[in-house]
């Protein structure tokens, strides 16, 4: 799985910036514009995996540039951010097809939960079972490679499942934390690379036709 894109549409320059950086440190693509037409043009040329629209935009309301946006087939969901607490309620009744908004002035984690909440629910992950010659066991919580079988531990097994996940693709220390422990749950360095020795163990004895490999200073990717 690729790092979710998300696009966003605020004509405050300021809050762009900060929008755009901080997502991307998240793991986001993120991609900015100040108008609506704009995003609507981005938003139909490539899709995107969710939509934070500022409702006060110079050449639109964000809730007419949503109606356009599903007019045009556009399904990802959206968040809304609002400056203005009156609009709260009326946003509640506009809600539809699992979106959200925020009030400014909002606190970014809050952002951030909010968004990995929609794309949760607009695209509920069913790891992949099976990838570079490995086949993944939910039930058993197993892995296997050719007639060879090994089980896992549960925390073993969710971080195979989201290295799999990113078809070769490298996987963030953090995002491998997030997926192999509980929220909140404090996860030393050492515990992480701890996990993968194990696993690559497990790899070998499989005689797995791939490996875990490190990417330095930022994560690991199977090869
Ligand atoms: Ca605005």
């Amino acid at each position: 799985m690729m790092e979710p894109r998300v696009l966003i549409v605020e004509d405050d320059a300021e809050l762009r910036g900060i929008l755009v950086r901080g997502l991307a440190e998240e793991g986001f693509r993120a991609e900015a514009t100040s108008n609506g037409a704009d995003l609507l043009k981005r938003a139909v040329a490539a899709p995107a995996d969710a939509l934070v629209v500022d409702i006060g935009l110079p050449d639109t309301d964000g809730r007419d540039l949503c109606q356009a946006l599903r007019a045009q087939g556009v399904e990802a969901p959206v968040l809304f951010l609002t400056a203005r607490d009156g609009l709260v309620e009326r946003l509640a009744g506009f809600r539809v097809g699992g979106d959200d908004y925020l009030t400014k002035p909002f606190a970014f984690a809050e952002l951030v939960a909010r968004l990995q909440a929609l794309l949760r629910r607009s695209r509920p992950e069913e790891p992949p079972t099976s990838d570079r010659g490995l086949r993944l066991d939910p039930t058993r919580h197993a892995v296997a490679a050719g007639d060879r079988e090994r089980s896992l531990t549960p925390t073993e097994y969710r971080l195979i499942g989201r290295l799999l996940g990113e078809s070769g693709g490298v996987v963030r220390r953090r995002d491998l934390v997030r997926a192999g422990w509980p929220e909140g749950a404090i996860v030393h360095e050492n515990t992480l690379d701890a996990y993968i020795s194990r696993l690559r163990r497990k790899l070998l004895e499989l005689a797995a036709p791939c490996e875990i490999v490190t990417v330095h200073g930022v994560g690991y990717r199977l090869e």
